[in-house]
């Protein structure tokens, strides 16, 4: 009958409400182990000026790699960490050994090149004084403040409280990055009244870039506006080159993407910036189209 099948299938909504429920428990008790044995690790993404080719950041990824899992993305963990309290862990962890890292790097002689760290914006909270981490972490691992860049996404959840302790750290020479701009929640309000160093173009709307009229003004807009308030913009999920070339000409010099590199451990980061792997690269482009 009509109602028996309906019982059915409430049920069977039930028992999948249920088993995403234990997924997302066992997921997070494994997480829980992992950052136990420190078994976490970081990736390094670099942000390439389109110009020189030259590496002038590196974004800093955590990655997890599971026995049972495989590898599970921060996009599905990092909101289970944020939901079970575990997202300051995971925090402290990336910043310690991005901060590490970094010192290596400058030590290997790339001192310009810096490190662009996310940070939730959950992470901000009175009882935790992330202006003191930070800073600690970057004195510990003597390196300069502005080789540090945060980055957060603007969300609803971008409140005052967050945008002061951002401040702070921005007259420490810390930088602020705005993450995913151009979706969901960001506003320019937000942009005008805090001061932020950067901000980030989103995949989503790079992907639609060259289809979409629309977005190519809105970009040369937005990049109209920031040169305004000296807010260098960078282009996240660059994969084609023709959409590098058609964000050059919108003016947008940074450019991040695996038309690059995707994000790699750190030793093959450091073999990218001892071989100048992009400038010779473009190099052989500019041979080829003479040819
Ligand atoms: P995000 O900060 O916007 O980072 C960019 C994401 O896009 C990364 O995914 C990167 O691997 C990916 N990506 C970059 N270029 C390309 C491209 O050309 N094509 C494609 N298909 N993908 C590209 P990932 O590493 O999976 O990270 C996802 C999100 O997880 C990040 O988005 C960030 O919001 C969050 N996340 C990663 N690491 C951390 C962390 O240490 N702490 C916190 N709080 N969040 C993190
Ligand atoms: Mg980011
Ligand atoms: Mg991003
Ligand atoms: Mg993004």
């Amino acid at each position: 009958s009509v109602k028996k099948a309906e019982r059915g299938q409430v049920a069977l909504h039930n028992a999948t409400i249920q088993n995403a429920y234990l997924n997302k428990i066992k997921l997070k008790d494994r997480l829980k182990q992992a950052l136990k044995e420190k078994t976490l690790t970081v990736y390094y993404q670099p942000i390439v000026n389109a110009d020189t080719h030259h590496i002038t950041k590196l974004e800093a990824l955590v990655r997890w790699f599971d026995d049972e899992y495989g590898m599970v993305s921060p996009g599905t963990f990092i909101p289970i960490a944020e939901e079970f309290g575990l997202i300051h862990l995971v925090g402290q962890f990336v910043l310690e050994k991005s901060c590490q890292d970094l010192a290596q790097i400058h030590k290997a002689g790339f001192s310009d090149v810096g490190i662009s760290i996310n940070r939730s914006v959950s992470e901000f909270k009175a009882s935790i004084n992330q202006v003191k981490l930070i800073t600690s972490a970057i004195e510990n691992a003597q390196i300069p403040y502005d080789s540090i860049t945060i980055e957060v996404t603007e969300s609803l959840a971008t409140n005052r409280y967050t945008w002061r302790t951002l401040n702070e750290l921005r007259k420490h020479g810390v930088k602020v990055s705005l993450d995913d701009f151009c979706t969901g929640y960001s506003s320019l309000s937000n942009l005008i009244e805090n001061q932020v160093d950067y901000l980030k173009i989103d995949k989503s709307f790079v992907d639609s870039l060259m289809s979409d009229l629309n977005k190519q003004v809105m970009i040369d807009c937005l990049i109209k506006l920031s040169d305004k308030l000296s807010i260098d913009v960078i282009a996240e999920g660059v994969e084609h080159l023709s959409q590098l070339e058609k964000l050059r000409e919108l003016g947008c010099h940074h450019i991040q993407g695996f038309f690059y590199s995707p994000a790699k451990p750190i030793e093959a980061c450091l073999t990218l910036l001892h071989t100048n792997a992009f400038v010779e690269f473009a190099g052989a482009e500019r041979e080829t189209a003479a040819e």
